[in-house]
């Protein structure tokens, strides 16, 4: 330990002097052309500069921030207290640790920690940051970064293999301190230094809410699959996002050039200039046959054999509603409200009630159909006190969570029932499995009801009820359900996660996610005929529905209202304008006597070529 320590104040000193000259040349060079493959999750083409995010303290970033960020001379005293408090913490963080290690392990663990507190308390390091700051007036991290860049670089330079080594305690020292410098990765990704593309381990659906919008370009991720909740809200902010990339984050460094081809579900790191022509020429291509699309929104989404298909919207967040008419929606098919609980606080019933009424006057006589709390699983909100569990999507998810906690459902169910005074609110209840949940939910709404009426506060009391139909048990229990309800959607996304028993944020199962296999289709039937059987409506909500391959299938089992992200809405009317309703009906037929996946999908795609390809060659995702 001794000789780690002495060799570390000699690096500060004349020792890297030394190694510094020998390396003066070393530069970053700009890496080769590379292509890696994930799964795409958000079309759209985006070409731009990479920031790496680390997911905790104990995952640091390894990578540094290139682009220099400048401050004015009022800020100088604020970068030096971050400065200052970053240090701080690290130091008390690898005492922490250390102290663990002790008990556990031996002093001669422990000591290794020694060394990095030796870093954090170099002077000349922190001086030298400190004279960046004030004398280059840039951020502490841009000049904190810079610094440790240049000793990294130094020492893994040398030959030594003693020295070579210890680069890895300087990577990890300057990984803590740089994380809290940039906040970890929630704050970073909240407040991007700039126009980035994001590359990160894994997005939760809550850090994906948070995401500074104005500066994310695109994002890649290690983690994840195509309906996994990140993946569908990078849809609906209209981010280009690939996703389920292995081994990206070992590939690339801050700084690297990529382009993002959500389209095809690549990513291309420092692209050679051919490879960036090709794609901007193939990016303005894809924008004409969207545009294209986009202009008939406007047009009756009706079958040329006259049949009317409902085309909706799925919105997670409010302020999208001014572009429903736009995209030509005919209202909301589903609104995500657990969106607005994964932000900094749990929104009162006022609250609520403020954002339910305006989407309800928006929308007129449109339906808005407003779904219940739906935490739990991959959502995960820090208000409220989650236990952890070993199968959070097998646990205390949704309704069952909103059973468990009363005081989350009644404020909901108090302020969907009074915004239903301003339009045409519906409510629906996700992730069921047995009726008695529906019972019990019903039980509840009556009882809230007769709370408004004595509180004398206006409330819409005929609010038609529905419940998303997600796990085969309500599928197959659907005539059930049917009777005690006016509508029901179909939440395909897991339903097929559930049938399949696929993980749907799980890139290593993703082959075995098959919305095309032929028992998702007997489901999806025996659903419209119990429907059809009591005489209610019953929609899809689930992705299946904004995916053109599927549309067809969709409306030949009987389906005729489909909801779909805002994007979605353009292709998938045109698939329906330009087919007849009774060949989707031969599709549906045939693709149920089908014995797999794959035959289902032939059939579809053969039918997509022959009506409306334009949007096949789109590959919009
Ligand atoms: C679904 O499961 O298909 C659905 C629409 O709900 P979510 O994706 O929000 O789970
Ligand atoms: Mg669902």
């Amino acid at each position: 330990m001794k000789k780690l320590s002495g060799l570390w104040r000699n690096w500060l000193t004349g020792g890297l002097m030394k190694i510094e000259q020998e390396n003066a040349a070393i530069e970053h060079s700009a890496g080769q052309e590379t292509v890696l493959k994930g799964i795409a999750a958000a079309s759209g083409i985006e070409i731009g500069i990479v920031l790496v995010v680390g997911n905790t303290p104990e995952q640091p970033l390894s990578f540094y921030e290139t682009s220099p960020i400048s401050i004015s001379e009022q800020d100088v005293p604020f970068e030096l207290s971050r400065l200052d408090a970053a240090l701080e913490t690290t130091r008390n963080e690898i005492t922490e640790i250390r102290n663990k290690v002790k008990v556990s392990l031996d002093e001669k663990e422990a000591g290794i920690f020694d060394a990095h507190l030796l870093i954090v308390e170099d002077k000349k390091l922190k001086n030298e940051v400190v004279a960046g700051i004030k004398e280059k007036l840039l951020s502490a991290e841009s000049v904190f970064s810079g610094v440790m860049q240049r000793y990294i670089t130094a020492i893994s330079s040398v030959a030594d293999p003693y020295l070579k080594e210890r680069a890895a305690d300087v990577v990890d020292v300057a990984g803590r301190i740089l994380g809290h410098l940039l906040g970890w990765k929630r704050t970073l990704l909240e407040h991007l230094p700039g126009q980035r593309i994001v590359v990160t381990k894994e997005l939760t659906p809550s850090d994906t809410v948070m995401l500074d919008r104005e500066n994310v370009q695109a994002f890649a991720t290690e983690t994840g699959a195509k309906t996994s909740h990140s993946a569908i809200l990078a849809r609906s902010m209209r981010i280009p996002a690939v996703v389920g990339i292995p081994g990206i984050l070992s590939k690339v460094r801050n700084g690297d050039v990529m382009i993002v081809d959500g389209y095809q579900g690549v990513v291309i790191l420092n692209p050679s200039p051919e490879t960036l022509e090709e794609y901007a020429l193939k990016e303005a291509e894809n924008e004409k046959i969207y545009n294209d699309l986009l202009t008939e929104s406007g047009q009756r989404s009706e079958t040329l054999d006259g049949y009317r298909i409902a085309l909706a919207a799925n919105l997670d967040d409010p302020a999208k509603a001014v572009e429903l008419e736009k995209y030509g929606a005919f209202g909301v098919g589903l609104f995500r409200t657990e969106y607005l609980f994964l932000k900094d606080h749990i929104p009162t019933e006022e609250e609520q009630y403020e954002v339910y009424s305006t989407l309800a006057s928006r929308c007129g006589a449109a339906p808005v159909v407003i779904r219940t709390l739906d935490l739990g699983g991959d959502k995960i909100s820090s208000l409220i006190n989650f236990d952890q569990e070993p199968n959070p999507f097998l646990g205390l998810r949704s309704v069952r969570l909103c059973l468990a906690y009363p005081h989350l459902l009644k404020p909901q169910l108090r302020a969907i029932l009074r915004a239903g005074v301003h339009g045409n609110i519906c409510m629906m209840f996700p992730m069921l499995t047995c009726v008695d949940e529906l019972d019990e939910l019903l039980r509840i709404l009556e009882q809230i009801k007769e709370e408004l009426k004595r509180e004398k506060i206006r409330f819409s009391e005929n609010i038609k009820v529905g419940v998303m139909i997600e796990t085969p048990a309500a599928a197959l229990a659907a005539d059930q359900f049917a009777e005690r309800c006016d509508f029901m959607s179909i939440g395909t996304n897991d339903l097929v996660q559930y049938t399949m028993a696929v993980d749907r944020g799980n890139e290593r199962v993703a082959s075995l996610y098959r919305p095309f296999h032929p028992v998702i289709l007997r489901l999806i039937r025996h659903v419209v005929e119990a429907a059809e059987h009591a005489g209610i409506w019953v929609s899809v909500c689930g992705e299946m529905a904004a995916d053109p391959m599927y549309i067809p299938l969709l409306l030949g089992l009987g389906i005729r209202e489909l909801s779909m992200s805002l994007v979605s809405l353009a292709p998938a009317k045109h698939v329906v304008r330009s087919m007849k309703y009774i060949d989707a009906e031969s599709v549906a037929e045939r693709s149920l006597l089908c014995s797999s996946h794959q035959e289902v999908k032939e059939i579809a795609e053969t039918f997509l070529r022959m009506t409306a390809r334009g949007v096949l060659d789109l590959n919009i995702t």
